[in-house]
């Protein structure tokens, strides 16, 4: 199905045309890995997550789907440094060697990233590869040498610029939102990684050395600079190795528009000559009960902390993939209960449909496809998709269909499950209560015990609490009547 999707650099929804036959190519800026990912920063993940599996199940596209690491930058370095406030009692082996300190540091929240993305239901083995900006100066010093050659930039005090009003002469600054240039100063410049808006000027695509830093060292136009590379930089270099540009589709937060994915095409197309992508893609925000999460509010959430108040992970991903990626996400905790109720209702009508013994409705299953996919499609319009699978399940729910539609609902289903990520489609022991497996377990000892007739009533007594039991060869099969 032809998919649309809304491109920031339009401001309109777009028919989705890739570039290759082969696959479509996605970009995703991903964590910087300086602490655990918060839930505002998992909404960008899961958009990314929702538009990899929408244009694999509903468009029918093979995907390259690359999300870098940021592992060096302002926090990362601060965080690192174990004079400071961040460090983790459990790497108490600070070495002296700064590049140690912060490939450990950060070592540890990629394993927790990685971990906690897989929590709320995204798939790693989707994502080709998880580039770690360490791993990549050599690209990014190549990426400023042509930056510099071509005229875009400039060295001050042992930093190297990129030259915005040389840049603004050329090419429009200002592409994915509009920039006010009124305070826009010549020749002032920033060195730090995340900005204002309002600070329009010079960016940094190469910082000097400071003491306890790491620090590579390079040459340009006779200058020996040892530093490390500006945080935009690292995107726009990784781009160009994993793809061919531009490629398809940049996925981010919204907070992401300016600074970094402007300088990321000022970068890029003033390195390589070519706009890095096509397709801008950025989610909204989210909030925390109507404000803005905060540490300072008291209303900062990762996942972890999510787990341990007793939220099911999975219910935190339906939540937030229920509600359209671009408008603001409201997080609050009955918006959670409210979504695990969801969840179930439609669990509960692929329990049903997987214990129903043949009936004679019928169901245009295709139809309901249509109606579904139609709504994913159009820019991943999930609160409309599911309102069409929600009014199905309530008119449905007590029918019994004929094999030929009960097949066929359960493929949707499983379909729907390859985007949705949340549903089952076993009747698993866990989904048993643990009162009838006590009465199993108790039925086993009895006929070990040779105490059959102990054994009959408790097998009696499961059938009428509403389930069946069957002995198979290991032990016991408990079914849901
Ligand atoms: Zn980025």
């Amino acid at each position: 199905m032809q998919i649309k999707i809304f491109n920031t650099l339009s401001k309109e929804i777009e028919e989705f045309k890739p570039i290759k036959k082969e696959y479509v190519s996605i970009y995703s800026c991903g964590p910087t890995v300086y602490n655990y990912a918060h839930i505002g920063n998992m909404r960008s993940f899961l958009f990314a997550d929702l538009l990899y599996r929408v244009l694999k199940t509903v468009g029918d596209y093979d995907i390259k789907w690359v999300m870098n690491i940021t592992d060096i930058d302002d926090k990362t370095i601060r965080d690192s440094n174990p004079k400071n406030g961040n460090w983790l009692d459990a790497m108490k082996k600070s070495s002296n060697d700064p590049f140690e300190n912060i490939r450990n540091f950060t070592e540890f929240y990629i394993d927790s990233f990685i971990d906690d993305i897989q929590k709320v239901g995204i798939d790693t083995n989707n994502i080709f590869e998880f580039p770690r900006a360490t791993d990549h100066i050599e690209e990014m010093i190549e990426l400023i040498k042509l930056i510099y050659n071509n005229g875009y930039a400039y060295i001050a005090d042992n930093n190297v610029y990129f030259n915005v009003s040389k840049w603004k002469e050329y090419k429009q600054y200002g592409r994915l939102k509009k920039i006010d240039f009124d305070n826009f100063k010549k020749g002032v410049r920033i060195d730090a990684d995340e900005y204002e808006r309002e600070e329009v000027s010079d960016f940094v695509l190469w910082k000097n050395k400071k003491e306890e830093e790491p620090f590579w060292d390079f040459e340009l136009d006779g200058n020996k600079l040892s530093g490390r590379p500006g945080w935009h930089l690292e995107c726009s270099a990784m781009e160009k190795k994993f793809f061919d540009l531009p490629f398809d589709i940049h996925t981010g937060g919204i907070d992401l528009q300016f600074p970094h994915h402007e300088d990321e095409i000022a970068q890029s197309h003033a390195g390589y000559g070519i706009d890095p992508t096509v397709y801008w893609c950025h989610c909204e925000f989210l909030e925390v009960e109507g404000k803005k999460m905060s540490k300072s509010y008291g209303n900062y959430y990762t996942i972890r902390d999510l787990e341990e108040k007793g939220f099911d992970t999975l219910d935190i991903r339906f939540s937030i993939i229920s509600q359209h990626y671009r408008t603001k996400y409201n997080f609050t905790f009955d918006g959670i209960t409210a979504a695990s109720k969801g969840r179930k209702r439609v669990q509960d009508f692929i329990y049903s449909l997987l214990n129903q013994s043949e009936g004679d409705e019928d169901c245009d299953v295709n139809a309901l496809k249509e109606k579904i996919y139609s709504n994913l499609a159009n820019d991943l319009h999930t609160p409309k998709a599911l309102a069409e699978i929600f009014t199905f399940i309530n008119s449905n729910k007590n029918k019994l269909f004929n094999n030929k539609s009960k097949n066929e609902l359960l493929e949707l289903f499983k379909e729907l499950n390859n985007i949705f990520n949340i549903w089952e489609f076993e009747i698993k022991s866990e989904s048993i209560p643990s009162e009838i497996i006590k009465l199993a377990e108790d039925r086993v000892e009895a006929k070990k015990n040779k105490n059959y007739s102990l054994a009959d009533e408790l097998r009696n007594k499961i059938i009428e609490l509403g389930y069946s039991i069957k002995d198979t060869k290991e032990s016991y099969e408990l079914t849901k009547d």
